[in-house]
């Protein structure tokens, strides 16, 4: 199956093979014509499957046809991220797929002056990428206006719906019209996506591009038991062991991430932090400099779990595991993208084995567990799923010691299993 078989546009056609994008992905396939055809969109896809052109490239198309310029102040096409970093990533996006078209992208959130912000939507933007929270400041203020809105966009919705953001997409639902196409992507799907979708959306095109809380086939996971002390040094150890190049490392809290880079850069490797209380001009260029292999270890908290695109991303470690098991399939969805190969581990303390275990019910296999020599738990982790018993490996002398078992722990296959159990949530980045 070909891009132009789908019915895009030689423009567009062209900036793909400029792109190398020779075989549109599953979801593609699926949702660019029935955009292309104006249906509403209803799609589970886990980020990494290529669900940002499944939706940029039709709506740039779509937006070729018309034919006024957009008005002052107006917006064409919106799309609704939950963070920051994704609605940069996002618009980038549009202006990558979109070169050469006399078409324009605005990316606006909060943690950025709002000044600029209203001022360059006066103008009008054909497509506005924006957090929730303060698209609802501009349009409080008057800085935008919808009458020519003709497609929405929620990405990631079970994240915005997570993060707190249902109240400003019921104001905003309120000024938008309703004739209108609209879309929703969502890597999960929780129960209150299913009834956002019920109230929001005409008739929708179901698509499941991927199983339901899964995460990517090519992503080999698994769990080193270990005590919570004693995680620096793992990681230490098994970066230098495995001669780990670009490692992305989530902790559970901004703390967390800082202490962790100082022990990292104390012992001269270069790393930077991502997390909320930094800000956006300081997160942006650490993500920048990570890309560019300038630095080797990022240490993020989960505000950078959604939308970080890192072309051949091998590894992520959890330093710490998510409090909320959701989560865990965004972390780990930053490797094994676009069909990669990828290796998501997790450093796993006693106390966070019920943590461990609602990953397993949401994820409905158990993760295999893999012993570190050298670095065996005081603290035994307990079981967590029927079937899984820890696996020891023999126990070495000393950290670093050579004996190496072989690593025979893929899980590709999921069986029928519980339902998800997730722990309460702390409140997180707000885009705002
Ligand atoms: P996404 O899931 O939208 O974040 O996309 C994941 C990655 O796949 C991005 O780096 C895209 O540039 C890339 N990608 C998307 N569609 C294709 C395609 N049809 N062929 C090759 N790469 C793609």
């Amino acid at each position: 199956m070909s891009f132009a078989a789908l019915g895009l546009a030689e423009p567009l056609l062209q900036t793909l093979a400029g792109l190398a994008y020779r075989t549109p992905t599953p979801v593609q396939q699926q949702a660019i014509p029935a955009v292309l055809a104006g249906r509403d969109l209803l799609v589970a896809a886990q980020t990494g499957t290529g669900k940002t052109a499944a939706f940029a490239l039709p709506l740039l198309q779509r937006l070729l046809g018309e034919t006024t310029a957009v008005g002052a102040g107006m917006v064409r096409v919106l799309v609704l991220v939950p963070t920051r970093e994704l609605a940069e990533q996002v618009c980038a996006s549009f202006v990558r797929y979109g070169a050469g078209l006399p078409l324009s992208c605005y990316a606006a959130y909060g943690g950025a002056e709002l000044g600029p912000q209203m001022k360059r939507l006066g103008s009008g933007v054909d497509v506005l990428v924006a957090t929730p929270g303060r698209l609802v400041d501009l349009f409080t203020k008057g800085a935008v206006r919808f009458r020519e809105l003709r497609a929405l966009v929620l990405d990631e919705a079970d994240r915005m719906l997570d993060l707190g953001f249902a109240n400003d997409l019921d104001i905003l639902f309120q000024a938008l019209p309703r004739q209108r196409q609209t879309l929703l992507f969502s890597a999960t799907f929780a129960a209150n996506v299913g009834e956002l979708a019920g109230r929001r959306l005409q008739k929708p095109l179901r698509i499941e591009a991927t199983p339901r809380n899964t995460a990517a086939k090519t992503v080999k996971q698994w769990v080193v038991p270990v005590d919570k002390k004693r995680k620096t040094e793992l990681f230490l150890f098994m970066r230098r062991d495995r001669g780990w190049r670009q490692v992305l490392v989530f902790v559970k809290t901004k703390k967390g991430c800082d202490e962790l880079l100082a022990r990292l850069q104390a012992k001269q490797i270069a790393a930077d932090t991502i997390h909320g209380d930094r800000p956006q001009a300081s997160r942006q260029q650490a993500l920048e400099a990570f890309r560019a292999g300038a630095v080797e270890v990022l240490v993020a908290t989960d505000v950078a779990a959604r939308g970080i695109d890192i072309d051949g991303l091998p590894q992520v470690v959890n330093f710490d595991l998510p409090l909320q098991a959701e989560d865990y399939v965004h972390r780990i969805g930053r490797t094994g993208r676009a069909g990669q190969a990828g290796e998501a581990i997790s450093f796993v303390a006693a106390d966070e084995a019920p943590l461990l275990a609602a990953i397993e019910a949401l994820l409905r296999k158990p993760l295999s567990r893999d012993e570190e020599p050298g670095f065996e738990p005081c603290h035994h982790v307990p079981p967590t799923a029927p079937g899984s018993p820890a696996k020891a490996r023999p126990v070495a002398a000393r950290p670093g010691a050579p004996a190496r078992a072989p690593r025979s722990n893929w899980v590709d296959e999921f069986a029928g299993g519980r339902k998800a159990r997730s722990a309460p949530r702390k409140p997180g980045n707000r885009g705002r």
